[in-house]
């Protein structure tokens, strides 16, 4: 059976022979322990879960949910934003709902996307912002996080023929892989070139509340001009462990949001309303003592990971937001998946090679502290031996 040309066009998955390894390993009877995914291993909060259960039992619920999302779901994100970021944004035209992020980034390429034109992706970045562009027959351009600039891409390096073919750029802060959060005047930048280069800039904003050490990450729509290029997608996915139940939002331009809702329309039937009234309790200020003590634990788990890193030789510097460490692989390797594969080897513990995440990662490893403490703790002290002999 041939699959169409579109899905020939997303290239081979790349670590197939390491998945082969690991599961080789386990069966025999190794306890190979891995800091590859980011997904929170906690529970959702019980004040969400709680209000899932009320909510799941009203018939109302059972029915089609609106494609455009309840009327007090959209104002509960509203209040968030303003309680959150400063930033007004009208329920009505301003926000709708995602079946997940992953989902409004895959759709918006759909939604503004023809063959031809281009997509600029941060580059390490979330698989979508390429995949997404191919799928849809479009071409993904890579934008270089550059370490020097604080992991953003260098803008005027962009040449002027593919500024003009590009229609999306997909930016993404705080940062992951990198864990890097948005430099000073960056988004500002951003936005002065998609005006004038009309380019709808899509932030994907999975991270602003998984912060550390004070900082407090702002929302891409909070810059002057945000609105008039440029559409924010926002999780609850990771901020409150919620990545199975694919509660997200896409706000900022009303246009974009129209045309995203027509085309959603067409594609699925919106977000089960028992959902929303969950997202409305984990948007509620009830549940930021759940964020600060999620957080808390992030930091604890970071210090112990950066710590046995620097212990194994590897230059580290801890992140202030996300639930990832982004290291640059030691001396002595040639990629990024030949020392992950020694990690894998010597010490059964999986991390992620940066050249996962795109052609820029070569030379960097990701670790997630989404790993229960034991379990982390354990992984990092071999990891530490490792570094030892
Ligand atoms: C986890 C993650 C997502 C996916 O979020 P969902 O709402 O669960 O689909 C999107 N972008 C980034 C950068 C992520 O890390």
């Amino acid at each position: 059976m041939k699959p169409s040309d579109r899905l020939s066009r997303i290239p081979p998955y790349l670590f197939a022979e390491i998945e082969r390894k690991i599961a080789a390993k386990k069966a025999a009877g190794i306890d190979v322990i891995s800091l590859g995914i980011g997904d929170p291993d906690r529970p959702t909060p019980a004040l969400i879960v709680q209000a899932m259960q009320e909510a799941v039992t009203e018939p109302e619920t059972h029915r089609y949910p609106s494609n455009r999302g309840r009327a007090d779901f959209r104002q509960a994100l509203s209040d968030f934003y303003v309680r959150r970021f400063d930033v007004e944004i009208d329920p009505d035209s301003e926000v709708m709902l995602a079946i997940g992020a992953k989902e409004a980034i895959f759709n918006l390429n759909l939604a503004f996307l023809d063959p031809g034109d281009c997509a600029l992706a941060s580059d390490p970045g979330y698989p979508v912002y390429t995949g997404g562009p191919l799928l849809v027959g479009a071409d993904p351009v890579v934008m270089s996080l550059v370490p020097d600039l604080g992991f953003v891409p260098d803008l005027d390096s962009i040449d002027n023929a593919t500024a003009r073919r590009a229609k999306l750029m997909y930016l993404n802060c705080p940062n992951n892989p990198t864990g890097a959060i948005v430099p000073d005047g960056f988004f500002a930048r951003a936005i002065e070139f998609a005006r004038e280069h009309d380019i709808l800039i899509v932030h994907d904003n999975a991270y602003s509340e998984t912060t550390y050490d004070g900082y407090r990450a702002p929302s891409f729509l909070q810059t002057p001009g945000a609105k008039d290029v440029g559409l924010e997608v926002f999780s609850l996915s990771k901020p409150y462990n919620m990545t199975g139940w694919r509660c997200a939002a896409v706000l900022g331009n009303a246009e974009a949001i129209e045309h995203y809702w027509r085309l959603k329309t067409n594609i699925d039937s919106g977000l089960f309303d028992a959902v929303q009234l969950a997202g409305m309790a984990a948007l509620s200020p009830d549940a930021d003592a759940e964020v600060a003590s999620m957080n808390a634990l992030y930091t604890r788990r970071r210090d112990m990971v950066c710590e046995a890193l620097s212990k194994a030789g590897v230059r580290v510097t801890p992140p202030k937001g996300t639930i990832y460490v982004w290291a640059p692989i030691p001396p002595g390797f040639d990629s990024s998946a030949a020392y992950c594969e020694h990690v894998l080897d010597e010490a059964a513990v999986v991390i992620s090679p940066g050249s996962a995440y795109g052609p820029s990662g070569e030379g960097w490893f990701r670790i997630s502290l989404t790993t229960p403490d034991d379990r982390l703790a354990e992984a990092v002290q071999r990891l530490a031996k490792l570094g030892e002999r």
